[in-house]
């Protein structure tokens, strides 16, 4: 995989603004790489796509697009020169051309036949042959949107810029749509940044993600490496739900109200919290437990539970539905997972894997007369790692 599309150290301020609008934004992006670009609205997202276009031109940094610097300090290649493709928000389709002539329209400048043929593979592409002589308003939703991906995709840009292009749309159409558009781009290889506020959507469509705060990008990864390992707590806060569960460190190891974990490598910080997610532990009712439920909300196919631990902490638990605990139940919370991000004030500073002596409960779960337990790594050892004890 080359590296398709570059900005490096890009920086954007808008006058009489306090801090930059985009500041010292890196970002790489490979040839038929789709990455969600995602924050809170007013972040900067239309601003960094807005440079890569070339409707604004920034004040410090690189930007190169399939090897050519289209801006930096001395260069500035105008927005039609630099092979990029944009679908808005409201598709802005012409409405007093048909959808024929829609897509038709970034290729007025080639010849007849190779520009019908190029439409009549995009029809067929988006599917669209039966509307190809109707005009926007006679659309649904989902059909102007497959005519403002088409109209884009038809000049072959080096890259697609998708800035909240499902946010017209309701809320199940949405859903199929991510599939379809994130189906077609991967068919056509094009490399595409999607802008969203939306963590579901950038998480469905994305091969990887740049959470973006305050103008900064603050961790690149995949979707789940995002999720699960946030790399500082701004991000863990902005993708997804959790709870910080306080732990006092000694030495590689971390004691918290959910048992005890081995750190993968020494935190200079003696106090760390460690981010759970709401799938990551079970509870179970038990008289003698120390955690109890404060709360329980009905979601459908889940609970979401809110249980006080003796640290003072509400830690937030998603069970399935059939979990049914009473509020005010004395519970016993178990973590379900090996690896836990451990942060400091501010970033990730460690992960805990599993102690060598007990294995990891799913693997414990498992254990059988044929597979001969390692010391210390029945079931009983395991629950005693992660029970809470007062
Ligand atoms: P997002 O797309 O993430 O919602 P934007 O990139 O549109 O955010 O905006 C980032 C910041 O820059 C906001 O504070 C916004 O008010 C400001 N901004 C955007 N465009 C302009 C402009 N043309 N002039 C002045 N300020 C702007
Ligand atoms: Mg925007």
């Amino acid at each position: 995989m080359d590296q398709h599309i570059e900005l490096s150290n890009v920086t954007k301020s808008f006058p009489d603004a306090a801090t930059p609008a985009v500041r010292n934004v890196s970002l790489s992006i490979d040839r038929g790489e789709i990455v969600a670009l995602l924050g809170p609205s007013g972040c900067g997202k239309t601003t960094t796509l807005r440079l890569i276009a070339g409707f604004e031109s920034p004040e410090d940094g690189t930007i190169t697009i399939a090897g050519r610097v289209v801006a930096n300090h001395q260069a500035f290649l105008q927005p039609e020169h630099r092979g990029v493709g944009m679908v808005f928000q409201d598709y802005a389709l012409f409405p007093h051309l048909t959808v024929r002539d829609n897509i038709a329209f970034g290729l007025r400048r080639r010849e007849r036949s190779t520009r019908n043929a190029r439409v009549d593979e995009l029809i067929e592409l988006t599917g669209l042959s039966e509307f190809e002589d109707r005009y926007p308003h006679q659309l649904s939703g989902g059909q102007q949107q497959r005519v403002a991906m088409a109209r884009a995709l038809a000049p072959e840009p080096h890259v697609l810029l998708l800035d909240e292009p499902f946010s017209n749309l309701d809320t199940e159409l949405r859903f199929q749509m991510r599939a379809e558009v994130r189906n077609l781009l991967k068919q056509v290889g094009t490399t595409a940044i999607l802008v969203t506020h939306d963590q579901q959507e950038a998480m469905m469509m994305a091969d990887r993600m740049a959470v973006m705060l305050e103008g900064s990008i603050e961790q690149v990864d995949a979707p789940d490496v995002i999720y699960h390992y946030p790399a500082n707590r701004a991000v863990a806060k902005f993708v997804g739900q959790g709870t910080f569960v306080p732990a006092t460190v000694a030495g590689s190891v971390a004691d918290s109200d959910l048992g005890t974990f081995e750190l993968e490598r020494n935190s200079a910080a003696e106090k760390v919290d460690l981010l759970l997610r709401p799938r990551d532990v079970t509870i179970e009712v038990d008289p003698d437990g120390i955690a109890y439920v404060v709360s329980r909300t009905f979601q459908g196919a889940e609970f979401t539970y809110l249980v006080q631990l003796p640290c003072g902490v509400q830690l937030i638990s998603n069970q399935p539905s059939h979990v049914d605990v009473s509020p005010g139940a004395r519970v016993r919370v178990r973590c379900n997972r090996v690896r836990l991000a451990a942060y400091d004030n501010y970033a990730q500073v460690a992960m805990t894997s599993p102690p060598p002596e007990v294995m990891p409960p799913s693997l414990s779960d498992l254990s059988t007369s044929s597979i001969a337990p390692a010391p210390g790594s029945d079931a009983g050892a395991a629950e005693s790692t992660s029970r809470l004890s007062d």
